[in-house]
């Protein structure tokens, strides 16, 4: 006799398919690059473009290359070492390729040469293209856009700083700061706030203009990136000195106030610097005074992105709770030295009570401090019940795309169909993109009633009035459209 078996689910399927590839990098490849991601919570604009973009941009504007420094700078092209970057690429090929390697971490995720360090050559490419990024934040937000299309990522949260306030806070000399009196010093910055924050927010709205012109969103064949949807984070710049970098994060705050699409704030640079190590105390008084300040803003700290080694054994022990207890971050970037950290096991508790989600970037962790495979602590988490998302960091600069984030997930830490799924539904979830959510209150994945039927009249409410619905809603739509393509998909 025969039993009559219900046909199996496309999701079913899918996570059947999903199981019989998952030890292959190539077939993973393949089956990830297609599937959708949902946001980027973690990236970086001027680490996002690729070197070669950059060095585009330089020959456009008739910047310069400096040899020795293999570096891009300004013009005029008159110093000793100095060439133009207009048409470098074939009259100096040679050149033009080492400076690739400059600007990113090519040679040495391809095995070229190895005599520096991951941290030491991430970091070092960033100075080496700040003259262009500075001038191309249009650019780079359209490449941004492009790439996460190109990705599938539907939605990007973008650290990125309008020019006025960056332009202005480095020049800040404030002879009466005392960082036991952070009131005083805001209101020795008061006055200037209001008229920094019209020309940031100007400059913000006309960079997306200018993004958009470029991507031809107004056209009748317009890019894939303009269906991406980007928020911002705006940032402090943790090596500056702290009355300086307390006016950054002053101005960062308040634009976030005045400006629906800048939604949250970090702190941003090497927190290994000794700087970043000697001050992280007072880094995190600075963030919960601003945010009684201005109560709007949400906060995600790189916290915890440090090894033993790279940083003293004391430096291990306390950033990502304080990070949580003190500055109140809502998410934690990084979290790689978790297990080394007081009390370790009540954050992580806490982190999972409390929804606040760790931002993993599996590439960037291994290339700029070695952690990879079973280092990592993606799975404490994980186990632990803390939010994970996959992010990317600085795609461009680390030669990585979303698509690889998710493809270790899987090959290094075993994370199956469905665990995948829920990272990226996680990173809608906990994006700081308004509005309420698709899912039951603190149950990603637990529809919520008004969207039982993704288009019932409730759900097109609740998705017409919350940007966050709305993209949660079409990430559904387009798993069901995946799981229905992919299932089909006759490979092993
Ligand atoms: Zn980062």
């Amino acid at each position: 006799m025969k039993v009559a078996t219900a046909p199996l689910s496309a999701e079913a399927r899918t996570e059947a398919l999903f199981e019989r590839i998952s030890d292959d990098p190539v077939l993973l490849r393949v089956f990830l690059r297609d599937m959708p991601k949902g946001g980027d919570l973690h990236n970086h604009a001027s680490g996002t473009p690729y070197a070669e973009e950059y060095l585009d941009w330089a020959a456009r504007r008739d910047f310069c290359i400096d040899e020795a420094e293999e570096a891009i700078v300004e013009p005029p092209c008159d110093g000793a070492d100095q060439v133009s970057a207009n048409g470098l690429m074939r009259s100096d090929p040679d050149l033009y390729s080492e400076l690739v390697d400059a600007l990113s971490v090519r040679d040495l995720i391809s095995g070229v040469q190895s005599e520096q360090s991951g941290h030491k050559q991430f970091f070092s490419s960033f100075g080496k293209f700040f003259p262009i990024v500075r001038e191309e934040p249009a650019r780079t937000l359209a490449s941004v856009k492009r790439l996460a299309a190109d990705d599938r990522v539907s939605y990007v949260e973008l650290m990125f700083n309008p020019g006025p306030i960056d332009s202005y806070f480095s020049q800040v000399v404030d002879p009466e700061w005392d960082e036991n009196d952070l009131e005083a010093a805001f209101q020795r910055l008061a006055p200037e706030i209001e008229p920094l924050i019209q020309q940031s927010l100007a400059e913000r709205r006309a960079v997306e203009d200018d993004a958009n012109g470029l991507l031809g969103c107004e056209d009748d064949q317009p890019d894939a990136g303009c269906d991406v949807t980007v928020y911002y984070n705006t940032y402090g710049l943790r090596r500056f000195p702290n009355e300086q970098l307390f006016r950054q994060l002053a101005l960062g705050f308040a634009l976030i106030e005045a400006d629906p699409k800048s939604v949250g704030i970090s702190l941003v640079e090497p927190e290994d610097d000794p700087r970043s190590i000697e001050n992280y105390d007072l880094h995190m008084r600075m963030i919960a005074f601003l945010s009684e300040k201005y109560p709007t803003a949400k906060v995600t700290l790189h916290a915890g992105e440090l090894t033993l080694g790279l940083a003293p054994s004391s430096a291990l022990r306390t950033h990502i709770r304080d990070a949580i207890m003190i500055a109140g971050s809502q998410r934690i970037g990084h979290g790689i030295d978790i297990a080394w950290e007081h009390q370790s096991r009540d954050t992580l508790d806490r982190m999972a009570n409390e929804k606040i989600a760790v931002e993993i970037n599996l590439v960037s962790n291994d290339v700029i401090l070695g952690v990879r495979g079973a280092q990592h602590p993606l799975n404490l988490y994980l186990s632990s019940d803390v939010p994970v998302v996959l992010s990317t960091d600085d795609q461009g600069v680390l030669r990585t795309d979303m698509t690889e984030q998710y493809v270790r997930a899987a090959l290094e830490h075993g994370l199956d169909y469905a665990a995948l799924k829920q990272v990226a539904r996680n990173s809608l979830e906990y994006a700081f993109v308004p509005g309420d959510s698709i899912w039951s209150e603190g149950e990603v994945g637990v529809i919520s009633d008004a969207c039982n039927s993704l288009s019932s009249a409730a759900c097109d409410a609740l998705a017409a009035e919350s940007p966050k619905a709305d993209l949660q809603r079409q990430l559904e739509r387009d798993f069901t459209a995946f799981e229905n393509d992919i299932a089909e998909w006759d490979i092993r």
